[in-house]
Formats: C-alpha cells, sequence, structure tokens
C-alpha cells in the first residue's frame, strides 16, 4: 500500500503494482547480468520492451495502422515547437484554440515559427468554459488546429473533440491520455508528456498520422523531426529508456485492469464524488461550467483564502499530499489520474466535510 494518498499533478502517483514491479525487477538482473536500467536501448531486453510499450499502447488505444507512435524527449514543451516545424510550413499560419495555462503556452511557442491566429480564447470568461465552436475565428489556410484536450492547470477539459473541419487536428493530451477512449483516425497530432497519466517524467509519446511525416519541408532539428524519429523506431538517439520502460509498465497494468472504457467508468464516479462534494459545500468552489469541468484535475477554492494553509497541513497530516494548486492560480488542485483510486477520492472527499465541519 502507497503510505500516503498522492493528488499532485504531475510527476504524479503511480500505479502502485507497477511501482512495486519496477523495484523488483531493478533488484534482479536480466542473464547478461544487467537490468533494464542499465541495459543498452539497442540490446534485445530494451527491444522487447520498447515493442511491448507501443503494442500495448496501440491496443488500449485503438491505434490505426494510419499512424505512427513515437516515444520521445523534451516534454509537452517541446511539441509545442515540434507541432508547428513538422506541420507548418515556412510562412504558414495555424488555428490555436486557447482553454487555459498550457494551450497559452503552445500558442506563444507556435508563434516562433509559423503565424499562430487564436481562433479562440477562454481568457474572457477567466477560463471558465470554452467559447462555442461556432463563435471560432478559424482562418481558412492554417496548416492544423491545435487545442489542450485538458488544461492541467484551470482544469477545463474538451469532452469531445472539436472538430477541425479541414486541417489536420493535433492535440496536447497530456493529462488526460488514456483516461477514457479516444478515436484516434480523428487526430493529425496527439502528444503527452508522460508524467501526469502515464508513466514517469522523461518520455513523450506522439502519435502522428504519416501523412504528416515531412509535412512542412522544412529544416528541423533531428530530435523533433517526427519523420526522422519514426524512420529510426524512435532511436535516432538514445531514448529515455528507463521512463519507457516503467510506462510500459503502466500500459500492462491498464489491459489487466480492464482498459479504457473501465478507466472511463472509474474515472467518471471519481470525479463525480468530487465535484459534488465541491458543489454540496458552503467552504469549497469551483468556477468551471459544469459541461467544461476536467475528470482530472479538479481545481478548487475556499471560501477563506487564510484557510489554505491549515487546509493543506491538515490534509497532509492525515496523509494526503499533492493537493497544491499550481503556483499561477494558488488555491487547491487534486488530480484523479488513472493511477488514483476511488478509495483515495472517499478519503479526500470526507476529509473536505470533515475539515469543513470543523472551520467552515
Ligand atoms: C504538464 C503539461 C505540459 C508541460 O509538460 P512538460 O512535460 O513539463 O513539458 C503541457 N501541457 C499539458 C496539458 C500539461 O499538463
Amino acid at each position: 500500500m502507497s503510505p500516503v494518498l498522492n493528488f499532485g499533478a504531475g510527476p504524479a502517483t503511480l500505479p502502485v503494482p507497477v511501482v512495486e514491479q519496477a523495484a523488483a525487477e531493478l533488484g534482479r538482473r536480466s542473464r547478461d547480468g544487467i537490468t533494464i536500467m542499465e541495459a543498452s536501448h539497442r540490446g534485445l531486453d530494451f527491444s522487447a520492451v520498447a515493442e511491448k510499450a507501443e503494442a500495448d499502447l496501440r491496443l488500449l488505444l485503438g491505434v490505426p495502422e494510419t499512424h505512427r507512435v513515437l516515444f520521445l524527449q523534451g516534454g509537452a514543451t517541446a511539441q509545442f515547437a515540434g507541432v508547428p516545424l513538422n506541420l507548418a510550413p515556412e510562412g504558414a499560419s495555424a488555428d490555436h484554440v486557447v482553454s487555459g495555462h498550457w494551450s497559452r503556452r503552445a500558442a506563444d511557442e507556435a508563434a516562433r515559427f509559423c503565424t499562430v491566429n487564436v481562433a479562440a480564447d477562454g481568457a474572457g470568461s477567466g477560463y471558465r468554459s470554452v467559447p462555442d465552436p461556432a463563435t471560432w475565428r478559424r482562418s481558412p489556410e492554417a496548416a492544423y488546429l491545435a487545442y489542450c484536450a485538458n488544461d492541467t492547470i484551470h482544469g477545463v477539459e474538451f469532452h469531445r473533440p472539436p472538430d477541425p473541419g479541414g486541417p489536420p487536428l493535433v492535440a496536447d493530451m497530456s493529462s488526460t491520455l488514456l483516461s477514457r477512449p479516444l478515436e484516434v483516425d480523428r487526430f493529425g497530432v496527439i502528444y503527452a508528456g508522460a508524467q501526469k497519466n502515464l508513466g514517469p517524467a522523461g518520455v513523450t509519446v506522439v502519435i502522428v498520422h504519416t501523412e504528416l511525416l515531412g509535412r512542412s519541408g522544412r529544416a528541423i532539428p533531428s530530435v523533433l523531426d517526427y519523420r526522422a524519429m519514426a524512420d529510426s523506431g524512435s532511436m535516432l538517439n538514445t531514448p529515455p529508456t528507463f521512463a519507457w520502460y516503467v510506462s510500459g509498465l503502466v500500459l500492462a497494468w491498464l489491459i489487466a485492469e480492464g482498459g479504457l472504457e473501465e478507466m472511463e467508468s472509474r474515472n467518471r464516479r471519481k470525479q463525480a464524488l468530487l465535484y459534488d462534494a465541491i458543489d454540496g459545500s458552503s467552504l469549497y468552489s469551483n468556477a468551471v461550467e459544469p459541461a467544461w469541468r476536467s475528470w482530472m484535475n479538479v481545481p478548487f477554492r475556499l471560501a477563506d483564502p487564510d484557510l489554505d494553509a491549515v487546509f493543506r497541513d491538515e490534509a497532509s497530516a492525515a496523509g494526503l499530499v499533492g493537493l497544491e494548486g499550481h503556483r499561477s492560480v494558488g488555491g487547491m488542485r487534486a488530480s484523479l489520474y488513472n493511477a488514483v483510486p476511488e478509495t483515495a477520492v472517499r478519503t479526500l472527499v470526507e476529509f473536505m466535510s470533515d475539515f469543513e465541519r470543523r472551520h467552515g
């Protein structure tokens, strides 16, 4: 059993059996006398790990043959540049939808490499919702439409992907990939840093349609070049072997637990428990419109901010950690990734109601 319940946003809690398995396997040397952490990325042991991780990810998400799966480095932040460099020819424009902190960051970074048209910006509503797609100001020539499926900081989630019309759809799914089934064939590019819902920090999954490999015709740093990375099996240079390996353990765990339909029903119940508790209280509040509330990251405020530190101290004493809101927005945030069990959410909700009785 995990000694504490970790609601941190990322790097985040991993399934207990995965941590135990990784620890046990590190204590056991392979037939060549080395552990997986020390093995060559070109050796047989790691090749098997790498192939199985990709196969399991493909199985879970139903990734079609049209799409390549890459295991890269540099986090989602590297992809903020990787997307325009790979998809937008020199001088082209791209449409970005801003629904919170991360999509703002993605748009700002993309603007260094192409002309960014912000088609819609939720800042006007304080990121409580996303403007209706009918009002988005799309540019006719856009090389792609980019959005963030789940803003980890503002707690705003698209519960259905937007319809991009003509150009390819690009999604930052760092904090929501694998939380529920996904129609991958609707997307040109999906990317996700592992450290939220997939594994430890250090590896970034990119799922890209083969038609987009080499699309921009630009000179791109090789480590960000989807075609070069696809051609080399993500081993143009040394990949982050340990993070890739642990992510593979998480993928196998997801399959053993019943796959993404099962994750969807667990995650649906978990978020309902917490939002119901927040909405039913007079101490806690979450300002996001219900249709846009994230299942994975639930920011909330206390009516009296002087109680913030008391709340965190008492929570931590009760073994509930990682509840501090992002430094840019303050307040609290509970992240409810796949590895957070429903019992942990029940414990949190009980703690919150007890805290309200005593301090509310
Ligand atoms: C955490 C996060 C990022 C940044 O990820 P890095 O791995 O630190 O680059 C980007 N987008 C979203 C949605 C995130 O949650």
